[in-house]
Order: C-alpha cells, then sequence, then structure tokens
C-alpha cells in the first residue's frame, strides 16, 4: 500500500515525536515491518527473546504501548482473546481465518458511506467503526479438503 511506512520512516516519525529508540524498540518495529502479519505481544517476544534474554512479554507490551501512544501501532482488542498489533497505515479492514488465526489487511473505500449512512441513520456525530471479516483462508481450506479425502 502507499501508505505504509518502511522501518526508516518509522523511526524518523518516532523520532520526532520524541520516542526514546532503544534496541529492543528498534527490533519490535523491525519484526513488525517485516512480518506485515499481526503480531500478539507474545508472538514478538518467542520472535526475540534469542536476542534480549532479559526481555519478557510484559516489556514488549510496554514498547508497544509506546508506539501506540505515538501513533504508529494500533491495537486490535478481541473480547478474551489476546490483542494483536498492527502496525499503521490508513484505516483498513481485516480479514480473519478462523481455523488459523490468519488476519491480512482489506483496503476499501465504500465503507466510509457506511459511516454516513450511519450517520444519518441516527443522528449520532459517527467517529469511528470496526469491521471485521471471518472465514477461512485459502490454506486451511486446502487442508480441510485433504482430511475430507483420507
Ligand atoms: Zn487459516
Ligand atoms: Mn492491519
Amino acid at each position: 500500500m502507499s501508505c505504509e511506512r518502511t522501518l526508516k520512516d518509522s523511526l524518523a516519525y518516532l523520532k520526532n515525536k520524541g520516542v526514546r529508540i532503544t534496541p529492543q524498540r528498534h527490533a519490535i518495529l523491525e519484526y513488525m515491518v517485516q512480518s506485515m502479519a499481526h503480531p500478539t505481544a507474545d508472538e514478538i517476544y518467542k520472535a526475540l527473546e534469542e536476542r534480549f534474554p532479559n526481555m519478557s512479554v510484559a516489556t514488549v507490551y510496554n514498547n508497544l504501548r509506546a508506539f501506540i501512544d505515538a501513533g504508529l501501532v494500533k491495537e486490535l482488542k478481541f473480547g478474551d482473546a489476546s490483542s494483536r498489533f498492527d502496525y499503521w497505515k490508513d484505516d483498513h479492514y481485516h480479514i480473519i481465518c478462523s481455523e488459523c488465526g490468519l488476519m491480512i489487511d482489506f483496503d476499501y473505500d465504500i465503507c466510509v458511506d457506511v459511516e454516513k449512512a450511519a450517520a444519518e441513520f441516527s443522528g449520532f456525530e459517527i467517529t469511528n467503526h470496526r469491521l471485521e471479516f471471518y472465514g477461512t483462508c485459502p490454506e486451511c481450506q486446502v487442508k480441510k479438503e485433504l482430511k475430507h479425502v483420507n
């Protein structure tokens, strides 16, 4: 996507916001830029624990919190399940696999019209909205079919 930030852009952005870049923060950011996934704090921790033996899941979470406060990362909450963290780009939606948890980005401008419709319908001043799609990803579809055959 055009509005995607590179690691270099993000570091400049954080510096500009006065956020201190520690080696851990650098590594977390790098992981988020490269993975393009929507990791949980635990997944980030597992990916980096070898490099940072003193780091805990709580430290990861605190560092993510600093990115969230700076407006670079968004926390996606799912009821009782662990939050996932989205490396910030423009407003977008998510398509989530109910089998394996894969979450992919989905940009679709028409959703702005839905906000307008909601405002007209309710008289509310709409500030934001959430929209998620659930289903089975292509890989899990294949796995399901294979199970069927065997
Ligand atoms: Zn899947
Ligand atoms: Mn996303």
